[in-house]
Parts: structure tokens; C-alpha cells; sequence
């Protein structure tokens, strides 16, 4: 399998609880490497972009309100099979269906507020980190 990037965003619910290094340790344990990473505070707006697919489900405004609630940690992950090896480190969206050991089975605190995002396709990887991160940041 091919060496891949996906981009990672720990979400203000996570970063509120002080659990960004609890969540690098799940990703650096299975042998993602964080190549880039910062923290921000989203806006509305911005937040609203990133989420754009999502903009006619029901959830998508607080959605938004939520990501812009507080500081943000963006990441690129690398790794072999990235994008489906942090799919598998963060479990499903619903922490009532994410498997024991996930970020989301451990950290999250509803559907809504489920401490991290992933990229799910190559396509998307490549588009959401140039959302976040100018070449030159990626450092490998
Ligand atoms: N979301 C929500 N309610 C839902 C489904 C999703 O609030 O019923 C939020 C949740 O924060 C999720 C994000 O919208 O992580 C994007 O949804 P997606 O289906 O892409 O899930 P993900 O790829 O994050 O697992
Ligand atoms: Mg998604």
C-alpha cells in the first residue's frame, strides 16, 4: 500500500478537555506520523467552507457553531494506507458505534461532539489540506 497524507482535525471538544496529546498518542501508536500540525479558532465562515458537502443536512448549522466554539488542532497525518489506518484510529461518527479503543469510543462526547475529524478519500485528503496548509508547511 501506498504512502498517503489525510488530514486530521482534533475539535473543540477534545481541545477544551486538554486531550490533544492523549489523541497524537493513538495516531503515533499506529504508526501515523504527524507531519504538520496547528492550532486555530475556526469562524463561522470558515468552518462553513470545510463542511460545504454537508450544507443541506439538518446538523450542518451547528455543526458550524460547534467547530467555531473554540480552538481547533489541524494536522496531516502520513503513513501507509492513511487515510483508512485514521478512519480506523478515530471509529465511526457515533461513539455509540465506535469500537472499544477508538478516539471516538474513548473521547467523544455525542455524534455531534466526536473529538475528531478525517479526511475519508484521497480526493478530499488532497482538498482539505490545501484548505489548512500551504505546501511549504509539510515538512514529512
Ligand atoms: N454530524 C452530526 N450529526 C450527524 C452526523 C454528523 O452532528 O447525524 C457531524 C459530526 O461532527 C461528524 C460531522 O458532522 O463528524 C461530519 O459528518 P460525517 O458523516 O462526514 O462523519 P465523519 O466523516 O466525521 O465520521
Ligand atoms: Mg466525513
Amino acid at each position: 500500500m501506498a504512502t498517503e497524507r489525510t488530514l486530521s482535525i482534533i475539535k473543540p471538544d477534545a481541545t477544551k478537555r486538554n486531550l490533544t496529546g492523549k489523541i497524537n498518542a493513538k495516531f503515533e501508536d499506529a504508526g501515523l506520523r504527524i507531519v504538520a500540525q496547528k492550532r486555530i479558532h475556526l469562524t463561522k465562515a470558515q468552518a462553513g467552507k470545510f463542511y460545504e458537502v454537508h450544507a443541506s443536512r439538518p446538523f450542518y448549522d451547528e455543526l458550524c457553531e460547534f467547530m467555531a466554539s473554540g480552538p481547533v488542532v489541524v494536522q496531516v497525518l502520513e503513513g501507509e494506507g492513511a487515510i483508512a489506518k485514521n478512519r480506523e484510529v478515530m471509529g465511526a461518527t457515533n461513539p455509540k458505534d465506535s469500537a472499544a479503543g477508538t478516539i471516538r469510543a474513548e473521547f467523544a462526547e455525542s455524534v455531534g461532539e466526536n473529538s475528531v475529524h478525517g479526511s475519508d478519500a484521497p480526493e478530499t485528503a488532497k482538498d482539505e489540506i490545501s484548505y489548512f496548509f500551504a505546501g511549504m508547511e509539510l515538512v514529512g
